[in-house]
C-alpha cells in the first residue's frame, strides 16, 4: 500500500470518472511545510497561526510573523495557502493577553471576536500577511465567523490595511482571496448570504460538529454525540458547497472530517472542491478518490441525506462506495 501512495505523490488528484478535487494539508508551523511537500499536498488548506503566538510571553512582533508566513508561501511556490487569523481561546490559551475566565470558553470571547476588539494586535497580524501576499499564493481567512456583520468588520480591517502599505510604496498583492471558516451553525445556515460577499468557505467540522450537537468536542461523555457523518452534519455541509457553488465561489473543509475514509465519499459527491488535513492522509485519501466514482455517489446522495441515523450512513457508505 504504501508503495501504491508513493507513486501518487506528484499525481493531481482525480477520481475514477475524472472529477478533480484538491488535496491540501493543514499545518501549524513553517517547518510543517515539508511534510506537506513530501506527501503530495496541493496546498496548505489551513495555515493555524495560534502557534506563533503561543508558548511565549508576549505578542510575536510584525516582523516575527511576516517571516513566518513569507517562509510558507515562498516555499510552497504557487501553490495555494489559505492563512487564518488568529483563533485564540476555547481551548488555546494565550497567558499574556490575560483574558478573563469564563463559563463556557468555547462559547466566549474567542478567535475574531478578540480580534476585532483587540485591534492592534489584529491589524499587526493582517499587515503582516499583506506583506507577504507579495512571495506566494496568499489566501487569507477569519476563524469563527458566525455574522456577516463580523466578516464585514474584519474584510473592512484588512482593506484599511492594505490602502495603509500601499500608501507607503509597500509591495501587496492584489489577488488576494478573502474567506471565512464555516464553524458555526448560523454561517452555514446563511451560506448563500455570507457567498455573495466572501471568495470562499472552509468548513470546520471540529467546531462545526460541536456546536451543532451541542457536544463539547472535549468531553468523553457526551463524545457519542460528536458525530460527523450524522445526516444534520451532511445537510449542513451540503448547505455550505451549494451555497458557494451558486455563486462561482469554492468550499474547502479543513476540520478532521475532511480526511476521514468514510466521510471522503460523501464530500466528494457533494462536490467538495479542497480536502485540507494532515500531510499524512493525502496520500490515502488520492488513492482513495482514484477509486470512486463521483457520478456513482451523487446518484445515492439523495438518499443518504434522507437517512434517519448516523449509524445509516456509516453502513451504507461501507457497504457501497
Ligand atoms: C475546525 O474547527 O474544524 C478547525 C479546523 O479549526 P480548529 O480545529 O483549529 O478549531
Ligand atoms: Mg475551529
Amino acid at each position: 500500500q504504501k508503495a501504491e501512495w508513493a507513486k501518487l505523490v506528484n499525481e493531481a488528484t482525480t477520481s475514477e470518472d475524472g472529477h478533480h478535487a484538491e488535496l491540501a494539508a493543514n499545518i501549524g508551523t513553517p517547518a510543517d511545510v515539508q511534510g506537506v511537500l513530501e506527501n503530495g499536498g496541493e496546498g496548505v488548506g489551513l495555515y493555524r497561526t495560534e502557534f506563533l503566538y503561543m508558548g511565549r510571553d508576549q505578542l510575536p512582533t510584525e516582523e516575527e510573523q511576516y517571516n513566518a508566513y513569507k517562509e510558507v508561501l515562498v516555499k510552497m511556490g504557487e501553490k495555494p495557502v489559505v492563512i487564518r487569523t488568529l483563533d485564540i481561546g476555547g481551548d488555546k490559551e494565550l497567558p499574556y493577553l490575560d483574558l478573563p475566565k469564563e463559563m463556557n470558553p468555547f462559547l466566549g470571547f474567542r478567535a475574531i471576536r478578540l480580534c476585532l476588539e483587540e485591534q492592534d494586535m489584529f491589524r499587526t497580524q493582517l499587515r503582516a500577511l499583506l506583506r507577504a501576499s507579495a512571495h506566494g499564493n496568499l489566501k487569507i481567512m477569519f476563524p469563527m465567523i458566525a455574522t456577516l456583520d463580523e466578516f464585514r468588520s474584519a474584510k473592512g480591517i484588512l482593506l484599511e490595511e492594505k490602502e495603509k502599505l500601499k500608501a507607503e510604496g509597500t509591495e501587496v498583492s492584489d489577488s488576494i482571496e478573502i474567506g471565512i471558516m464555516v464553524e458555526i451553525p448560523s454561517t452555514a445556515v446563511m451560506a448563500d448570504i455570507f457567498a455573495k460577499e466572501v471568495d470562499f468557505f472552509s468548513i470546520g467540522t471540529n467546531d462545526l460538529i460541536q456546536y451543532t450537537m451541542a457536544a463539547d468536542r472535549m468531553n468523553e461523555q457526551v463524545s457519542y454525540l460528536y458525530q460527523p457523518y450524522s445526516p444534520a452534519i451532511l445537510r449542513l455541509v451540503k448547505m455550505v458547497i451549494d451555497a458557494a457553488h451558486k455563486e462561482g465561489k469554492w468550499a474547502g473543509m479543513c476540520g478532521e472530517m475532511a480526511g476521514d475514509p468514510i466521510a471522503i465519499p460523501i464530500l466528494l459527491g457533494l462536490g467538495l472542491d479542497e480536502f485540507s488535513m494532515s500531510a499524512t492522509s493525502i496520500l490515502p485519501a488520492r488513492s482513495q478518490i482514484a477509486k470512486l466514482s463521483k457520478e456513482k455517489i451523487e446518484s445515492s446522495l439523495d438518499q443518504i441525506l434522507n437517512m434517519s441515523t448516523t449509524a445509516e450512513v456509516e453502513a451504507f457508505v461501507k457497504e457501497n462506495f
